[in-house]
């Protein structure tokens, strides 16, 4: 999988790992990490598409055994991987495809690090820029902006909407919209070039609710809901997550949404760095009578950063 790939997809993975969903309680979490189990047979995660071994051609020689040994044991496995999924050989990876018709694919190494063959990549490394002017320091650099969520009409639905009395109400999405807007005046004056990967309040997706019906009862149904109702009875319905509206709902803005962010980057926009902006929320107590809080829990998540090392 070319690294960009996994890198805006991580993206959107980290705004349904975030902390600023103060509405949804933890068990969604578990109810949607499990419908897997859906799509067993390729056990592909939610709307995932097959891999496509072929394009790991393309890597061949691209990495020695010894960074391939130390980035899956001290990196991406640090707590183990089965002996059968991936087999470490001197000159050579054996990475299980299909384990019933015992297929393979065979990565082969480096022999050293200066044998490298170059890896094909859309985004240019830091490393490989040119060097930066003392006016222009972004000067060539290809941004692309996400403004985390929809916003507008949609806002409510994916619950990024808060209203304190008749003010009007704050809704995540058109401040990371509006964010973005004033942010790329400031990288262009700094000579980047910047994309938007979306510019209005409607998804990108061409995917809405109702086409995730069948697959959220389906899904309902793999984790114990036998008999999903349809639909919420009220924004307090306790078990709002176990019906189909709602899981069909979060299938259309975060799932779907969130893949055709990905492709847009990865297929077509082909920036060297993707800013997804958010704003935290806290919980904002009685939904009757919402208050504001001073909490503030600012982080900067840079993809790749996960250990000490
Ligand atoms: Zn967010």
């Amino acid at each position: 999988m070319p690294w960009n790939h996994l890198r805006a997809f991580a993206g959107g993975i980290l705004d349904f790992a975030r902390n600023d969903r103060p509405l949804i309680r933890h068990s969604s979490f578990l109810l949607l990490l499990f419908p897997l189990v859906v799509h067993a047979a390729g056990n592909i995660s939610i709307l995932g598409s097959k891999p496509r071994w072929s394009v790991l051609e393309n890597y061949q020689e691209t990495i020695t055994h010894d960074e391939f040994a130390h980035l899956i044991n001290d990196v991406y496995c640090t707590h183990g991987f089965a002996p059968d999924l991936v087999e470490i050989n001197e000159k050579t990876a054996r990475i299980l495809v299909n384990r019933d018709a015992r297929k393979f694919f065979t990565l082969r190494f480096a022999e050293k690090d200066d044998g490298r063959e170059p890896v094909p990549r859309l985004w240019r490394p830091a490393k490989i820029l040119p060097p930066a002017k003392l006016e222009k320091p972004l000067f060539g650099l290809k941004i692309g902006l996400d403004p985390g969520h929809l916003g507008g009409k949609w806002a409510k639905m994916e619950e990024r909407w808060f209203q304190v009395g008749n003010s009007p109400p704050i809704q995540e999405g058109d401040l990371t919209l509006r964010v973005a807007r004033l942010l790329a005046l400031r990288l262009r004056e700094l000579g980047a070039k910047v994309s938007f990967v979306r510019n209005s309040n409607e998804p990108i997706t061409g995917k809405r609710p109702n086409d995730f019906r069948e697959l959220a009862r389906k899904i309902l149904i793999k984790n114990g809901v036998p008999q999903p109702r349809a639909d919420v009875l009220d924004p307090n319905d306790p078990e709002k997550e176990q019906t189909i509206r709602w899981q069909s709902e979060i299938l259309f803005y975060r799932y779907s949404e969130i893949r055709r962010r990905a492709a847009l980057v990865n297929f077509k926009l082909h920036p060297d760095l993707v800013l997804c902006l958010h704003f935290n929320a806290e919980g904002w107590g009685d939904p009757n009578n919402p208050t504001l809080t001073d909490a503030n829990h600012l982080h900067l998540l840079v993809n790749g950063s996960y250990l000490a090392e």
